[in-house]
Order: structure tokens, then C-alpha cells, then sequence
């Protein structure tokens, strides 16, 4: 029987270059929570994904009311099967807004899409996981959310959810930010993935041992041609792979980083919770592609999956670590998304 993988945003850049390899892997069945429909049609049509193994399901992060609706179907979807993978992917990124944009449920749209929905998200599905024998939940964290990085620390501005101020006033209009600070479009999407990374740390405290779920957080690597930067100005977007690329070394491709996400998902060494996973080095030029094609024997080969073995256990930074704070993060997050 197949693995059932559930990732959100699958209709473009990491998600669907994921899906892509999970297909080509044969084990899995992906479900694909996507806002809109139409485009994942048009890009499963595109991209070849395989239908029999890829389902496309509605859910629109910027509404707590789409979450619960796309979990009531996901229930119906998955029968007696349990649920083996949980990937909370889907983002938006909006640094150079001068106002917060704000969803139908009153909150900053980043700070809803980005962390708020996924945290109701992981909480509703993570009670469909408990049977399954590998399950696995990982986070898209990003290393601006781990400030002990120079990508992380030396870029302003530098994620910091101080003392959860906004958050523990609900974060509603006209509070944007968990620190309840003025707003800033890029520091908002940097504490978005600081969030999403300590929820993971705190998930693992509180659920690994007595669910055996194991969950992780990833920095797939800078993928410079992502979409993500859509709201970026235009010399950015020109200028900004090449300097990735050449200057700091940490550039990956789409394809690759749908690569490594893959690997979180597939590889036998991944099933160990409480990681935050990161690559050595810069593109493996199609490596990671080659070894996923072989499948099963790569994983845990040991060194035989060439840019496979670049993977390691990142270190993670003392905000993301900070024992207090991702207590009251936990607290504040049930509340204003009424999780628990
Ligand atoms: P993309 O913009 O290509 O993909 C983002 C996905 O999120 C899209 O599929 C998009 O849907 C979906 N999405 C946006 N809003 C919503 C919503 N309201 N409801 C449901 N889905 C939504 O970016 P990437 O693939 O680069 O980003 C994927 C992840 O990787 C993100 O978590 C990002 O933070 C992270 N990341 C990216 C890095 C990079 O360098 N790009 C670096 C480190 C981490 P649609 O297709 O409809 O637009």
C-alpha cells in the first residue's frame, strides 16, 4: 500500500518539485492542499504528475474555515488509512509592503498562511498519524528564522518574537506582529519561520514519545528562482540568483531542493525527531535526482547516494531554543487559532 503524503502548495516551486520525486518513488500517494484548483490542474497536466497517485485537495491557508473543511475531507479521503507525512510548505512572502495585508479572519496574511493555519492544520492531522508505523511531520523553516546563520543573524531585519506581546493579544487587525511591534513586511515572514521551527521543537517534546511521530524542520537551501521572491522588486529578482550563486555559495535549484525535501520524507535516517535538517554545500547537479531513482537501496547506504550524504543535523539557534518563549508561543498559538 502507499504512503499517504499530504503537502500544502504543491501546485508550484518546492512543493511541486517535491511531488515530483515522491511520484517518480512509487511509494507514495501525494495529497496536494493547494488554494487554487484550476492552476494545479493546469500544472499536473504540465509537469506529468502521475493522477493515479496525486489528489488535489482545496485549502486556502488565509481562512481557519477552509483548514477545518480541508481536514473533514482529508478524514473522508483516507478512510482506515493513516496519514504518513505531513508537510506544511505553502508561504508567502511580502517584504516590501508598507501595510499589512490582512485575511478574512482578521490576522497579517504571512503571519495566517505562513504559520497560524499550519499549526491547526498539524494539530487536526496529526490525530489521522498515530497508526501510521513511519510518520513523519516536517516543517518548512528557513534560515532567517535561525539567527545563529549569517543568512539568519546578519541580514536585517532579524527575526525576533521578543516577549509574544501581539500574539497574546490575538494578533488581529490592527496588530500584525507576534512581537506587537510596528509592522515590517520582512521581519514578519522571518518570525513566521521561527514560529513554524519551535513549533516543531515543541511538538517533538510534547507528542514523539507517545505518538512515535517524528518531527523535523528543514532549510532546503536558497532557491533563488522561486516564485517566492514574485513580490520582490525586478533588479532583485535579476541580480539576486547570481549572487547566490556565486558569491555565497548557498544557491540551490528548484530541483534540487525538491530533492532534499524528498529525502526528509523518504530516507530511513529521517525518521529521527526533533532535527533541523540542512545540506552541506551548494547544487549537486542532478546527484540527489540519480540516487532517488534508485530508490530503496540509497537509503541508508551510506555514502552510496553521493549528494545524499550531505545532509546533517543543523544546529539550531538560542531564539529557536528558547525553552520560555516557545512555551508561551504554544500557549498564545491554540488560542488565537482555537486548536486545542
Ligand atoms: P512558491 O511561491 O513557489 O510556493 C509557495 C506555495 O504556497 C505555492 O504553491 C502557493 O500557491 C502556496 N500558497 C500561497 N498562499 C497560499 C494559501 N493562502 N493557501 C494555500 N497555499 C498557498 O515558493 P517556494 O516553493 O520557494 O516556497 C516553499 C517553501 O520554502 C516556503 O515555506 C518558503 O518559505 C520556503 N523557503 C523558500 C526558500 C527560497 O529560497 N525560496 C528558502 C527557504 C525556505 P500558488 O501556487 O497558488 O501560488
Amino acid at each position: 500500500d502507499k504512503k499517504l503524503v499530504v503537502i500544502t502548495g504543491t501546485s508550484s516551486g518546492l512543493g511541486k518539485h517535491t511531488t515530483k520525486a515522491l511520484l517518480q518513488a512509487k511509494d507514495y500517494h501525494v495529497i496536494g492542499a493547494v488554494r487554487d484548483l484550476e492552476k494545479m490542474k493546469l500544472v499536473a497536466e504540465l509537469e506529468g504528475f502521475d493522477m493515479e497517485r496525486f489528489t488535489a485537495m482545496e485549502l486556502d491557508l488565509a481562512s481557519f474555515e477552509s483548514v477545518k473543511k480541508f481536514t473533514e475531507e482529508l478524514e473522508k479521503f483516507r478512510g482506515d488509512r493513516p496519514i504518513d507525512r505531513l508537510v506544511c510548505n505553502a508561504a508567502v512572502y511580502q517584504p516590501t509592503l508598507a501595510y499589512p495585508k490582512w485575511t478574512v479572519d482578521g490576522h497579517e496574511q504571512q503571519l495566517q498562511i505562513n504559520y497560524l493555519s499550519h499549526f491547526l492544520l498539524t494539530s487536526k492531522v496529526m490525530p489521522m498519524m498515530t497508526d501510521s508505523s513511519d510518520a513523519r511531520v516536517v516543517m518548512i523553516g528557513s534560515v532567517t528564522g535561525n539567527d545563529n546563520t549569517v543568512g539568519g543573524g546578519g541580514v536585517y531585519p532579524i527575526a525576533d518574537l521578543k516577549d509574544l506581546d501581539g500574539l497574546e493579544l490575538g494578533c488581529k487587525k490592527p496588530i500584525a506582529m507576534m512581537d506587537g511591534y510596528n509592522f515590517n513586511g520582512a521581519k514578519m515572514y522571518k518570525d513566521t519561520k521561527l514560529a513554524l521551527m519551535m513549533t516543531s521543537n515543541m511538538l517533538h517534546e510534547r507528542f514523539h514519545r507517545s505518538t512515535g511521530i517524528a518531527f523535523s524542520s528543514i532549510y532546503p537551501g536558497c532557491i533563488a528562482e522561486s516564485p517566492l521572491f514574485r513580490e520582490k522588486r525586478p533588479w532583485f529578482r535579476k541580480y539576486f540568483p547570481i549572487f547566490m550563486k556565486y558569491i555565497t555559495g548557498g544557491f540551490v535549484g528548484e530541483e534540487e531542493a525538491g530533492t532534499r525535501l524528498f529525502q526528509v520524507l523518504h530516507d530511513v535516517r529521517c525518521t529521527k525527531s526533533g532535527v533541523y535538517w540542512s545540506w552541506n554545500g551548494g547544487p549537486r547537479e542532478g546527484r540527489g535526482m540519480e540516487a532517488m531513482e534508485k530508490g530503496g537501496q540509497i537509503v541508508g547506504a551510506g555514502g552510496a547516494g553521493g549528494g545524499w550524504e550531505s545532509i546533517f543535523e543543523n544546529d539550531q539557534s538560542d531564539k529557536v531554543l528558547n525553552k520560555d518563549l516557545v512555551q508561551k508561543l504554544w500557549q498564545s498559538t491554540n488560542e488565537v487559532t482555537g486548536a486545542e
